[in-house]
């Protein structure tokens, strides 16, 4: 059982009030994939330039990740740069040069074209949709992100594809840029008639909270002494959640619920450390302590 992610392999500079990296691997989908990698395999389909290396592409090896749909263009790969306030809960973004990005047409390698499981990462909604146009039927499970830009910029073609979308995962401003409801509980009303079943907000150091037309929700975000840097803490979030309810094989409530956890437990490794260091090296022993302290940190008994 595969899960298929497109969005974005990128270099990224960093500058939060722990330090700064000039180049570091990231993207969307790297983090995801690094993430999702320890349920299930994982297919990437991403665009990068002729500085992505061997060196990048160690990162990946030895995991369950694909990189047949990793395409390679002359130039450079998507570079983007963005510094943390002092609290970290504001992030500005400096630069973001799409680059070979700009030019991305994702096409699939025949060997993803049976994949039932897939996650449209941020990027332009048509792109998105023609990821899922190529695959040989229907998929079981599809998840999507977006971002301000595409709800401002392309919103007919956003809501054309959230039409296939079963699992929609934003941020709380992109929810109610997307709705226009202030409370998510109504914007999760408005969310389910344009395709969506499940709703998703990620909520940064509050955690996240998850809307099914039956119940609600919500994880914290686990609780850490030092936070170095925030990027990359929602694409993990949504690769530790994919993945686990990939592997799982149905979404009821009991598996969406460990979904979550097992998101906030991945995304709480990421920031621990810059760019993709910590989550390259997590073990899936460290995961599931984690998980069982998220456990203990939650339950109460009435
Ligand atoms: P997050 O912190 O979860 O918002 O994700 C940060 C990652 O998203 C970084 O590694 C960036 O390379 C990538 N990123 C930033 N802007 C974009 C964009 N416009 N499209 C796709 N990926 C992006």
């Amino acid at each position: 059982m595969s899960l298929l992610v497109v969005g974005s392999v990128a270099f990224d500079a960093i500058e939060t009030p722990f330090g700064k990296v000039e180049r570091t691997l990231g993207g969307a989908a790297s983090y995801f994939a690094l993430a999702a990698s320890h349920f299930v395999p994982v297919r990437i389909v991403a665009i990068v330039g002729d500085d992505f290396s061997d060196k990048e592409r160690a990162v990946f090896k030895g995991r369950k990740i694909d990189l047949s749909g990793l395409e390679h263009a002359a130039g450079k790969s998507f570079f983007w740069s963005g510094r943390y306030s002092q609290n970290m809960n504001e992030r500005t973004t400096l630069t973001t040069e799409l680059n070979v990005f700009a030019n991305f047409k994702p096409t699939l390698p025949d060997t993803y074209l049976g994949t039932k499981h897939v996650f449209l990462g941020n990027i332009q909604p048509d792109l998105q949709r023609s990821v899922l146009h190529q695959l040989k039927g229907k998929p079981r499970i599809v998840g999507l992100d977006t971002m301000n830009y595409w709800i401002e910029g392309s919103n007919a073609q956003l809501r054309e594809t959230l039409k296939h979308v079963d699992i929609l995962t934003i941020n709380d401003d992109e929810t109610r840029q997307l709705t226009g409801e202030h409370n998510l509980l109504r914007a999760s009303r408005h969310v389910f008639k344009l395709g969506p079943k499940i709703l998703i907000v990620k909520r940064g150091e509050h955690g996240a909270l998850m809307v099914h037309p039956k119940f609600t929700f919500s994880v914290p975000a686990f609780p850490l002494e030092e936070v170095h840097d925030p990027t990359g803490a929602g694409d993990t979030f949504a690769g530790g959640f994919m993945g686990y309810l990939t592997k799982a094989g149905n979404m009821n409530e009991q598996n969406l619920r460990r979904a979550m956890v097992y998101g906030s437990v991945l995304a709480s490794f990421t920031v621990e450390k810059f760019g993709v260091k910590r989550l390259a090296k997590v073990t899936s022993r460290e995961i599931n302590d984690r998980a069982r302290r998220f456990a203990k940190l939650t339950a109460f008994k009435l």
